[in-house]
């Protein structure tokens, strides 16, 4: 009999298949059993390392960009010398293969933590090397992306960044975790590959391997065991999904010709190709974190110019937002000492870190105002985590100083809502970053699996924030964008163009979904959809709302 499970829609899109649980990490047993040859164990240890190590290298030749540079780095550790004279000493001393093995990489693990910064993350690579030696030696699967040889639904607690790198869309047709939120890496990876997926969706871990689901990204749902006419539709759905995508192009607008403009959210040079393929009408959010974080001195100015200037020059003339740096707090600067903090999402995060260090900011608006010249792009710069009109008008005024002209600022703190109408009258534009104005809003960090349901971007209380500063926008005539998670659902991107937003801007493969729900309806549907689901009570009652 076919039952329904509840999580949140990430990623839209249905599909149905067998489910197929993502690998996990073995477990050594409680009784350590007696060795009768210390040398045939070490080699036994060895060997297995070995083996992770072709495993990893040949996954790293597979996969692209910073994926391929994580996972050939992962391989050299596992053949390390020193790692398997560690293995050898231990087996000598009377530890099993995969004691022994487990062991060494755990006082590895040891001392990259206690370096702390870049090598401490790197204690997590350890863990899988460790984890894949184990299963290796006690002769269980190895953990991480199965690969049953056909297509399948993969089931997980959660996906991490090393079980994905290689993760292959024509075989996983859809993806259901029992946790992770809107903003989670399951979320943001699924949404890059376009595979329909839901998160936070309690009770799917029980779900045994092999059996039928089907997932549907948009509604949020997972029927396991589904009817033949339920696979049908899911199917059906799936196909008219596709030809809707796919006749999808140009600028957004809706049915009658009201322009929304689609833009893309850029990480880095290697993201642009992307954002120009899917058509996007310009970058709505460079995140410049990327030039930052994981380095040990401040990239100089001309290395930022240089980097800006490609990225400029990708986007062939289109619009490009840059937002200036947002480290601070979880995402500490190597080269600017700060003091730990006893709230770091509350502390001097953002433009905040200006009062700290403002040197930062004044090179990086430099070197931009020098990248827009060098291509002669239409750049326009915008700080992050403002709280009050004064920050804003500090903020552009320096941009202009350093000869860039338009200035926004990103609304992200409740209070720079509630003052829309005042941040706004300083700039020329704000953009919504909704994945902070969340998590700020409902007091709920926006890492935190168990608070997902407080972060779902249909919330009521987060769509009226939206709504005032939309209104502010229009009272002003500047433009009110959207650049968070939320803007990459196709039916909220119908209710925030409804409640007057003007641009959307989203990870590039989630434009096609969006231009397209965005095509169906006139603006009138669009303002009924947005009144709908402003007054509903609940998230699930908003997004019924605006299907009507
Ligand atoms: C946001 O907070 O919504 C946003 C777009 O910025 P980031 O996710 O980079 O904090
Ligand atoms: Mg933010």
């Amino acid at each position: 009999m076919s039952k329904d499970l509840h999580g949140l829609g990430v990623s839209a899109g249905s599909a149905a298949g067998p489910a197929v649980r993502l690998g996990t990490p073995p477990k050594l047993p409680e009784t350590v059993p007696a060795i009768a040859d210390p040398g045939a164990e070490a080699d036994r240890a060895v060997a297995a390392l070995d083996a992770v190590g072709e495993f990893l290298r040949r996954r790293g030749a597979a996969a692209a960009g910073q994926a391929a540079d994580v996972l050939a780095a992962e391989a050299m550790m596992a053949c390390d010398p020193a790692l398997a004279a560690k293995v050898r000493g231990l087996a000598a001393g009377g530890r099993p293969a995969a004691w022994a093995a487990s062991e060494a990489l755990a006082s590895y693990r040891e001392m990259l933590t206690s370096a702390g910064g870049y090598l401490a993350e790197r204690a997590a690579d350890l863990d899988d090397i460790a984890d894949r030696a184990v299963a290796l030696l006690l002769g269980e699967p190895m953990p991480g992306i199965p690969d049953p040889g056909h297509p399948f639904v993969l089931v997980a607690a959660e996906l991490a960044p090393a079980d994905t790198a290689t993760l292959d869309p024509a075989a996983v047709v859809a993806i259901a975790t029992e946790r992770g939120g809107p903003t989670s890496h399951t979320a943001i990876l699924a949404k890059t590959l376009g595979i329909p997926a839901v998160v936070c969706c309690p009770g799917i871990l029980t779900v045994p391997d092999g059996t039928v689901v089907a997932v549907d990204g948009s509604a949020g749902t997972v029927i396991v065991e589904p009817t033949a006419e339920q696979v049908e539709r899911a199917a059906r759905r799936h196909a008219e999904r596709a030809a809707r995508l796919a006749a999808a192009h140009g600028p957004g607008r809706t049915r009658d010709g009201h322009p929304v403009k689609l833009l893309a959210n850029v990480g880095g040079p290697a993201d642009v190709p992307a954002a120009v393929a899917a058509e996007a009408e310009g970058i709505g959010l460079l995140r410049t974190e990327f030039l930052f974080l994981d380095r040990h001195d401040e990239p100089s100015g001309e290395e930022q110019r240089a980097t800006y200037a490609e990225i400029l020059a990708g986007m062939g003339g289109r619009k490009v937002v840059v937002r200036t740096l947002d480290a601070g707090a979880d995402k500490p600067l190597a080269f600017a000492s700060q003091q730990a903090e006893p709230n770091p999402a509350l502390g001097i995060r953002g433009l905040r870190l200006d009062g700290l260090l403002p040197a930062l900011l004044d090179t990086q608006l430099d070197a931009l105002a020098l990248a827009a010249k060098d291509t002669g792009a239409d750049v326009q710069v915008m700080a992050p985590m403002v709280s009050v009109p004064a920050e804003a008008a500090a903020f552009a005024g320096r941009a202009r100083e350093h000869g860039l002209p338009v200035a926004g600022v990103m609304i992200e703190v409740p209070a720079a809502a509630l003052c829309a109408g005042q941040v706004i009258d300083q700039v020329d534009f704000v953009s919504i970053g909704t994945n902070d104005l969340s998590q700020y809003t409902f007091a709920a960090d926006r890492q935190a699996g168990p608070l997902a349901p407080l972060l779902d971007p249909w919330q009521p209380a987060l769509l009226r924030l939206i709504a005032m500063t939309a209104d502010a926008g229009r009272a002003a005539g500047k433009p009110v964008g959207v650049c968070g998670e939320a803007a990459s659902d196709p039916l909220l991107a119908v209710v925030l163009a409804g409640l007057g937003v003007t641009s959307l801007s989203m990870a590039p493969p989630s434009l096609a979904g969006v231009r397209a729900a965005l095509a169906e309806r006139t603006l009138a549907e669009c303002q009924a959809a947005a009144a709908a689901a402003l007054t509903a009570a609940t998230p699930a009652a908003a997004r019924a709302a605006a299907e009507g």
